[in-house]
């Protein structure tokens, strides 16, 4: 085995002891100690190993496992149904691969509709009724075997004690999509049903309110407090909490031919069916109705996580049957998570108005509330101490709504022994002037004048019309990017994500959007432009044009000596010397570096063209041409080995005159250079 392999090995070794001691918090001691998404994203990461390398799977793997144990206080009972958990959707395009996967299965043509439920955060029981009349409640535990809690389901209102309709008797009902169905039984005695307990908001608040009166431990949110409730041993204390509880299944032959039915036949005998439901006649529809359920979220009574989506045909879900501990014709579709768990690839540093130097992980990429992630701040040296953070090391990030996305601390359990302390420079990482810490202060400085103004200055030149031409990157936002430790020099820019900049003021989703593909699209530059765009002294537009003609490419560029530079017209000894020493930077050959790694693609000019029609003959333009811009005049004009400058002088061949011409023209007139129009132009073009 080599070694990045057993590195897999390894991790997947730590992942699932992590994972089974969060299932035994949450599932046995009803007491978490991390949020429902890292744990999604632990177990995702898992499940994704697995499916790479299936000889790592393991039939003991958490992923394998439907909830805990049950726990020994109660006793044991076997489920005649087992009570499957259900797959994940984290994303739409999760929930469209769902309807390809089984629309395959199904193998013919068939146009699914589906029933969508809301997946009330709180805890799955199974009641079964004997001639009508309730004779026990049941946690899941681990699918097979759960613990009998009929006394406390006993006193929970909603569920009823007895069936208000007798099963076999009861009459055809109509129902709103025209098609008829009655409640029979096969005749047995026996029924079973599924539902969730479940705790609303305020009952949550009012009994944690108690609890910190007796000064007793608060419980971390609605579903564990249902989940310790329903586990009491003594009813009354059950019954003073206030339990809820909503029905969405029925097993057994009991005549209904879609999901929405049985949810109508539960209705009819008595049990509590969610009012939150909606039969969706595609994909699409559910997909809308994700979106809008994930809107409205916040104003539930209840704490949900997600929709329940599944095939409304009963004969076709139950084809499709189950795998592993979930059912296929279900999903489960889960709202964006606020919290997730990613690596730390770098901690990088940069630079503020004041000089201060913040630190910022450089991350994995990691979808948070609905879009993907790679930076946050990480504020200071003693911040990164406090929460245990290394290079290397797999963290809890958050993007709360529109609040910056923040390393919450680190998974220490995951280590390798490969991560790495971060150090704050001792050279600013912008000019390489002094960094000082002063005495009880928290935050590093540059003390080098005007650190910053000059590297934003750096990137507002970068991003012109001239250079990477980037709309939409003015002056106001580039400062914004550097204060929030989004970028610290330009090669930046190119890694950016949408979800790195939402949080930031003026930034909507759609305006993030546009900036991030505008700077993907000016990914690809000439390279006089990308010239132009480093902003070397003494290099503007036209001697990056003469350089570039002349030598041709970047490395070229890098190489030549001063000499060589000095003999290309237009350049001077300054700016050769400039270029020069430019190009043996550190700073300026990391920048090319990243740049490099961010796939920035410079082009070379095409080679020198066969056809010198117009050597020899220099060209000036003036006022604007129709059918050409300038800079293509121009450019057309060197690739056909002429020259184009900027001013008229005795030795212009020809002056171009276009639409309003300035003072050029006059000047021409005086020294009696040819003027021609751009007819004629175009004739020697
Ligand atoms: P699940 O929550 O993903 O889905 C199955 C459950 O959904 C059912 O058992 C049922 O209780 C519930 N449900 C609610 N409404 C439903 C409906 N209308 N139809 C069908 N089912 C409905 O699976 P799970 O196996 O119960 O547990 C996984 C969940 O528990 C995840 O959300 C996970 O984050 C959380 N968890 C958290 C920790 C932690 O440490 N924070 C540990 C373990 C599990």
């Amino acid at each position: 085995m080599n070694s990045s392999n057993l590195e897999i090995k390894n991790r997947t070794q730590k992942l699932r002891e992590m994972i089974n001691r969060y299932d035994y918090e949450y599932y046995v001691l009803d007491d978490p100690s991390v949020e429902d998404s890292v744990y999604d994203s632990l177990v995702r990461e898992l499940k994704k190993i697995e499916s790479k390398y299936p000889e790592l799977k393991t039939d003991d793997s958490p992923t394998q496992r439907v909830g805990g144990k049950p726990a020994k206080k109660f006793a044991k009972t076997n489920h005649k149904y087992p009570m499957l958990s259900l797959s994940d959707a984290f994303s739409e395009q999760e929930l469209i691969d769902w309807e390809n996967r089984v629309l395959k299965l199904l193998e013919k043509k068939t146009k699914l509709d589906y029933f969508c439920e809301l997946k009330i955060d709180g805890l799955s029981v199974m009641l079964t009724y004997e001639n009508g009349i309730l004779i026990k409640g049941a946690t899941r535990g681990d699918g097979l075997v759960g613990e009998d809690v009929t006394s406390n389901i006993r006193v929970i209102p909603s569920i009823p004690l007895a069936l208000r309709a007798s099963i076999t008797k009861h009459q055809a009902t109509e129902n709103n999509r025209n098609s008829k169905f009655e409640i029979r039984n096969s005749g047995a005695s026996r029924l079973d049903v599924r539902g969730e307990i479940y705790m609303s908001n305020d009952s949550f608040r009012a009994v944690n309110k108690e609890m910190a009166k007796k000064e007793e431990k608060n419980y971390a949110n609605p579903r564990n407090l249902a989940a310790g409730t329903l586990r009491q041993l003594d009813p009354k204390i059950v019954k003073s909490r206030k339990l809820d509880s909503y029905i969405y299944e029925v097993y057994g032959n009991i005549g209904a031919k879609t999901h929405e039915e049985k949810h109508k036949i539960l209705a009819n005998l008595g049990f509590k069916t969610s009012k939150y439901v909606k039969y969706c006649k595609n994909i699409s529809e559910v997909i809308k109705y994700c979106r809008e359920v994930s809107k409205e979220r916040p104003k539930l009574p209840f704490q949900v996580d997600g929709v329940v989506v599944i095939v409304n045909d009963n004969n076709l879900y139950e084809r499709l049957g189950s795998v592993g501990k979930a059912p296929r014709g279900a999903i489960a579709y889960k709202f964006p998570a606020e919290q997730g768990t990613t690596k730390i690839i770098d901690i990088q540093t940069n630079v503020g108005r004041t000089g201060a130097i913040t630190p910022f992980a450089v991350m994995e990429p990691v979808c948070l509330a609905g879009t993907t992630v790679t930076r946050a701040t990480l504020h200071n040296e003693d911040e990164i101490k406090r929460k245990d953070i290394l290079i290397g090391d797999t963290v809890v990030v958050q993007k709360a709504g529109d609040i910056i996305p923040e390393v919450v601390g680190s998974l220490p359990e995951l280590r390798t022994g490969k991560e790495k302390k971060f150090k704050m420079p001792k050279r600013c990482p912008v000019c390489g002037g002094p960094v000082l810490k002063p005495e009880g202060e928290a935050v590093a400085r540059c003390v080098a004048e005007s650190c910053f103004a000059i590297e934003m200055q750096r990137v507002e030149h970068f991003v012109g019309r001239n250079a990477f031409n980037i709309e939409g990157l003015g002056e106001k936002i580039i400062e914004q990017l550097f204060q929030e430790g989004l970028i610290s020099d330009a090669a930046d820019l190119f890694a950016l994500k949408e979800g790195d900049l939402e949080p930031l003021e003026r930034f909507a989703e759609k305006s993030a959007s546009n900036l991030v593909e505008s700077i993907k699209m000016n990914k690809n530059i000439t390279l006089n432009k990308f010239l132009y765009s480093l902003g070397i002294r003494h290099v503007g537009s036209i001697t990056a044009n003469d350089i570039t003609n002349h030598l041709g490419s970047l490395e070229r560029i890098k190489k030549a000596s001063i000499q060589e530079l000095e003999q290309i017209e237009g350049v001077g000894p300054v700016a050769a010397k400039s270029i020069y020493e430019w190009f043996r930077n550190k700073n300026n050959l990391r920048l090319l570096r990243k740049l490099k790694t961010h796939e920035v693609r410079v082009q070379n000019p095409k080679p020198k063209t066969q056809n010198p029609k117009l050597r020899g003959l220099s060209f000036v333009i003036t006022g604007s041409l129709e059918s050409i811009s300038r800079e293509e005049a121009e450019q057309r004009i060197r690739e056909l080995d002429g020259k184009a400058t900027s001013s008229v002088s005795k030795s212009t061949t020809y002056l171009v005159a276009g639409e309003n011409p300035g003072s050029k023209l006059a000047k021409a007139e005086v020294l009696g250079v040819k003027i021609i129009n751009e007819k004629d132009f175009l004739g020697l073009i």
